[in-house]
């Protein structure tokens, strides 16, 4: 027993776990709550995508590496997931006041490509992100521009229900009318300043927000549609509650996203959904937090804001930035550096270097009593909210246990792996013989003392014995010398 209850046990991909109930924080009551699902063992989430008129930058890849980690952990505690994630692909203006160009088609006309193209385009390299990343995809992807024919219908409900009202640049939904409004933010609309959260114009109140936008020019945007109020485009809101709502039910579990969704896109998201539908929308609201440059948000101007791409031109694996964004919690901002990127990828390295010295060279002498201590400490981290900073030092304690065979260390630390997903399974052995490696290890620390005549002499008497080394961002490559055939 522990302190989340019973223990039970269940097979994760063919592994056997201890487990113990999960815990997560949900936003809509500012507590951590048990996590039941609504159907059984089944869960339904749904996650924000992006608006694919850009390259995702790292802030964004860390909003979707989280979800991933709750998926992992759902999956261990013997859940069944049915995932759903959005891309975003018309409908999302420059400013939040319902006001501006639309993202996509600003994109297609600054590039003289199709919308559908631009958005085609960097959905893919989305998806590239998330393979170089180990993030699992979701179980359904869905585009706003193909589920016209549903956020018109749900619009058609909101309008019957008398939720919504025309101004002469859209169909609006009147937030006065629905009397939560304010729960998942716990908003102070009365300190709202119109003008800088959303527009007046001729809308009722300073929250109401925009279902419908009309084509202000016929003819002159790619994507536009007719509707039962005229030639337009959907909000940027109503794609997430109509897809949601289609794929996972009225009412699902799960709804995932970055915090700066809470105050506007979410509570827009509950208040059309709700009213619609007259049930409670989700569950469980989590949501993380921000990957920081100096502590501000990462931006153009204040920097940090680097794609994958970017980073492994500079030297840095994809699956360092996966070891980075454990090293916080999820709820809790990240500061990003280079600086600190290039200690997580150390930390990596050393943790693969570790597993290829587990050698199964030990077969007896295993503790299975310290195994499933180690387990069930590993399992109260992550059913704690998903606390991986803690996770990952108890991944640590074992790969550094004095008493722990190394083959049972080994399994463990692959066993955790299926949660962190760092790729540590695929692991190879390398070639190079321990000597080697030791005297390049020699060598690194001659370098750091800046003693680099004695460092040079070691690279020399590598280079005598059939060993080349060079030395790059992420960190020294050895490579045999090819013997000329006698
Ligand atoms: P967007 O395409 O702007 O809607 O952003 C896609 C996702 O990335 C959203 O869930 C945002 O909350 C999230 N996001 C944007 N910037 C950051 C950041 N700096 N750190 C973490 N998540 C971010
Ligand atoms: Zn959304």
């Amino acid at each position: 027993m522990n302190i989340f209850g019973a223990l039970n046990e269940v097979f994760y991909n063919d592994i056997l776990f201890v487990y113990m109930d999960l815990r997560l924080y949900n936003t809509l009551t500012r507590k951590k709550e048990i996590f039941r699902p609504l159907k059984n063992k089944q869960v339904g989430i749904y996650t924000c995508g992006p608006t694919v008129y850009w390259y995702q930058h790292i802030g964004n890849l860390r909003s979707y590496i989280f979800p991933d980690i709750l998926k992992r952990v759902l999956s261990l505690n013997g859940f069944k997931i049915k995932h759903v994630m959005n891309i975003t692909d018309v409908g999302q203006l420059t400013s939040n006041a319902d006001e501006g160009e639309d993202k996509i088609e600003k994109a297609a006309a600054e590039e003289g490509k199709k919308a559908k193209d631009i958005a085609d385009y960097y959905w893919q390299i989305f998806r590239d992100d998330f393979k170089k990343l180990n993030i699992i995809e979701p179980d359904i992807w869905t585009k706003a521009t193909e589920h016209i024919k549903e956020q018109i219908e749900l619009i058609k409900k909101l309008e019957e229900k008398g939720y919504t009202y025309k101004t002469d640049d859209g169909i609006y939904f009147d937030t006065g009318k629905f009397k939560d409004y304010a729960k998942l933010a716990k908003l102070q609309i009365e300190g709202l300043e119109a003008g800088k959260r959303t527009e007046m114009r001729d809308k009722k109140n300073k929250t109401d927000f925009a279902l419908w936008k009309f084509s202000d020019k016929p003819g002159k945007r790619q994507q536009e549609w007719q509707s039962p109020w005229g030639l337009g485009f959907p909000g940027w809101h109503i794609e997430c509650s109509a897809m949601s709502m289609k794929y996972l039910g009225d009412s699902f579990d799960i709804h995932t996203g970055g915090i700066d969704h809470i105050p506007i896109h979410h509570t827009n998201e509950i208040a059309q959904s709700e009213a619609a539908t007259g049930k409670k929308f989700v569950n469980f609201w989590m949501h993380g937090a921000f990957l920081v440059f100096k502590g501000k948000k990462i931006s153009k101007s204040k920097g940090g804001l680097y794609t994958i791409a970017e980073l492994e031109e500079k030297g840095f694996s994809p699956l360092a930035f996966r070891y980075f964004t454990l090293t916080a919690h999820y709820r809790a901002s990240l500061d990003f550096s280079l600086e600190n990127l290039g200690a997580a990828q150390n930390a990596l390295e050393n943790l693969k270097q570790t597993i290829l010295e587990l050698k199964n060279d030990n077969e007896t002498g295993a503790d299975p009593a310290m195994t499933r201590q180690m387990e069930e400490k590993f399992l109260e981290a992550v059913n704690d909210d998903l606390n991986m900073p803690k996770a990952l030092a108890i991944l640590w304690e074992v790969a550094r246990h004095k008493k722990l065979p190394y083959f049972q260390k080994r399994e463990l630390i692959l066993k955790f792996d299926e949660i962190f997903g760092l790729g540590l399974k695929e692991i190879k052995a390398s070639s190079v013989p321990t000597e080697i490696i030791s005297l390049v290890e020699q060598r690194k620390i001659l370098r750091k003392e800046k003693k680099w005549q004695e460092a040079d002499e070691i690279r020399q008497k590598l280079e005598k014995i059939g060993w080349m080394i060079k030395d790059n961002n992420t960190g020294t490559e050895i490579t045999k010398i090819k013997q000329d055939n006698p």
